[in-house]
């Protein structure tokens, strides 16, 4: 039976790992999976003993709700596990995986490197409360290499930001050259890999900081909002669970239980979503309503190379760009028109999506125009073929 010993997981297979992670029989009387422990008072028996109450191998103390509970640690180690990392810090949202470590990282007179692909609200914080609080951030062209990169440092650069594929755009960066660029002036690299779980597995290509949404595929049901920050060492570690302390973030019982449990199916649905979002993919590519298809697996990527490299496969996210021909208001008409496809943000969930993206893209290092109207997909866990003839339908719409 799993206790809270780590097991030597690394040499089975995902799937495997993702049944066992973070199951503890000391937390759940040996129950399979964790109870939902819900609370901010947590009653010691003593004094004395409040200082050390719970301690486990990671030193997690409990002591009020704040610091978290069983429920938590158990998603925390199953993320470790996801990510390949040492410590996780569990937050309310993905976008607060975002911010807590650029916050705890950065101060007054510091600067910022961030791609210019970086997902919105990241550029918002950068823009906004960072630029408030005299932290200087340079966007940049998320194509470039490690002399471009290794150009852009300065002494006071303590942060380069990555996003691998950028948001809506789908660009790949090379992050082992960006995070030599970076280790060489004693900056930290953060990434953001929400696309690319599983299939990219950051601290091997030198990453400090892993980023993910559990939102999107470890939740997996359009159900619960929720963040992760892994760190590769115990002092990056320190550093984020202080800030998130510092500013009061947690994350819920509840939703970390739903996370956990869609924890448990996710090697499935990465699986089937994978091999379904590129036939969707490939399908569009072979259409002449479409300009180009814009998704790191497909070989017409620009930076497929860099994909074959480092990733062993992809989620079920990616843009299609329309021929030019087609005015707005047309591919409005086809997406309104889809029967089996939700108009909605978010992604990662059982149930495919599409999402008009053209007007809610912004650049400022790089050119925004794609050639065409952007939308993007996300694939579920529908039946690829009613799905395909679900948008052909769509398509037929369209003016020749
Ligand atoms: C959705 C998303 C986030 C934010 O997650 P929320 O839980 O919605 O706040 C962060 N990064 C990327 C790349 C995302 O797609």
């Amino acid at each position: 039976m799993p206790d809270d010993i780590a097991k030597p997981h690394r040499a089975e297979g995902f799937a495997t790992r993702l049944t066992h992670a973070g199951r503890s029989s000391t937390h759940s009387h040996g129950f399979v999976n964790p109870a939902v422990h819900r609370g901010s008072t947590v009653l010691h028996p003593d004094c004395v003993s409040r200082r050390e109450f719970g301690k486990d191998r990671f030193n997690r103390v409990m002591t009020y709700g704040t610091q978290g509970g069983p429920t938590q640690y158990a998603l925390e180690d199953a993320i470790c596990e996801i990510e390949g990392g040492t410590r996780c810090v569990l937050v309310g949202t993905g976008l607060a995986a975002v911010t807590v470590p650029l916050m705890a990282f950065l101060k007054a007179g510091d600067h910022c490197l961030m791609p210019d692909s970086v997902y919105g609200p990241g550029r918002n914080i950068a823009t906004g409360l960072m630029a408030g609080y005299g932290i200087e951030t340079t966007f940049y062209d998320p194509v470039i290499g490690e002399a471009e990169i290794a150009a852009l440092m300065r002494p006071n650069t303590k942060v380069v930001y990555t996003e691998s594929p950028g948001s809506h755009t789908f660009e790949l960066q090379d992050i082992p050259a960006i995070a030599r660029a970076a280790h060489a002036k004693g900056a930290k690299v953060l990434m953001d890999n929400t696309w690319g779980i599983h299939h990219f597995m950051p601290f091997e290509h030198g990453v400090d900081v892993s980023i993910q949404a559990l939102t999107k595929y470890v939740a997996g049901h359009s159900d619960v909002l929720l963040g992760s920050i892994t760190t590769r060492s115990e002092e990056d570690y320190v550093t984020i669970r202080t800030a998130a302390g510092q500013m009061g973030h947690f994350a819920a019982p509840d939703d970390c239980w739903l996370a956990l449990r869609g924890a448990r199916t996710m090697a499935v649905r990465l699986k089937h979503q994978e091999e379904a979002g590129l036939a969707v993919a490939r399908w569009f590519e072979g259409r002449p309503e479409v300009l180009r298809v814009l998704h790191p697996g497909l070989p017409s990527h620009p930076q497929h190379a860099l994909f074959k490299r480092d990733f062993t496969g992809s989620c079920s996210l990616f843009g299609v760009v329309f021929d030019p021909r087609y005015t707005e208001a047309e591919i409005f008409r086809f997406i309104d028109g889809l029967a089996l496809f939700g108009i909605g943000a978010s992604w990662g969930g059982f149930e495919s999506l599409a999402l008009p993206t053209t007007g809610f893209v912004t650049r400022t290092a790089t050119n925004p125009d794609l050639g065409g109207f952007t939308a993007r997909f996300h694939i579920g866990l529908e039946d690829v073929g009613d799905l395909i003839a679900d948008l052909e339908q769509g398509l037929a719409t369209l003016p020749k």
